[in-house]
């Protein structure tokens, strides 16, 4: 299985990229923020409870997303592999997430990790806002705060996947098919191996 990780901060360009990567490695694409939006759609009890804490730019419980990834995974034995967006964000999610792979026989053979300013971020995240219809990207503050609950827990994922030898570092500015080709490469030099 080829199980890869993208991560970055909000607006790094992950959800674009994961769209061309799934395609061309033929990987299932686990998305946690999509995941999250679909039970608020559904009007769910759990996406109830996730919007009110979306909508203020936190994080939505450990647990709660570590749950619907253990579901997604037991939904889709099938797949070649999985690519994993928007998750893990904090070291407790990756430690859930090497439990469940290894209880597959797997593992995590990469994270890729986007590397964007944080003026771009600002000026891609309320660009988005206008036609994305996501209330957590039209409001400045709220962004603000998801950019600081990033650096708070996020980041400290990388250092995780950093003991392991498993990140490699991605530019991610530029155009779309420079920075997909950038990601294309770095995966191709694991795959091969
Ligand atoms: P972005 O990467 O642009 O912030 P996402 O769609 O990945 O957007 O996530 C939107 C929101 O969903 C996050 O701000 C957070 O509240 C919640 N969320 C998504 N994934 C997770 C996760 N793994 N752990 C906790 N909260 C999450």
């Amino acid at each position: 299985m080829l199980n890869l990780i993208l991560f970055g901060p909000p607006g790094s360009g992950k959800g674009t990229q994961s769209e061309k990567l799934i395609e061309k490695y033929g990987l299932k694409h686990l998305s946690t923020g999509d995941l999250l939006r679909s039970q608020i759609s559904q009007k769910t009890p759990l996406g109830l409870e996730a919007k009110s804490l979306m909508d203020k730019g936190q994080l939505v419980p450990d647990e709660v997303v570590i749950g619907m990834i253990h579901s997604a995974l037991e939904a889709n034995p099938q797949a070649k592999g999985f690519l994993f967006d928007g998750f893990p964000r904090t070291p407790a999610q990756a430690e859930a997430l090497d439990k469940l792979l290894a209880m597959k026989g797997t593992s995590i053979n990469m994270m890729l990790a986007m590397k964007v300013s944080e003026e771009e971020l600002m000026r891609r995240l309320l660009r988005r806002g206008d036609t994305s219809g996501r209330s957590d990207d039209n409001n400045e503050s709220v962004i603000r705060a998801r950019i600081a609950e990033y650096h708070s827990k996020t980041a400290q994922v990388a250092d995780y996947y950093r003991q392991f030898d498993k990140v490699v570092n991605v530019e991610g500015e530029g155009s779309i098919d420079q920075i997909f080709e950038a990601l294309s490469k770095e995966i191709d030099a694991v795959a091969v191996q």
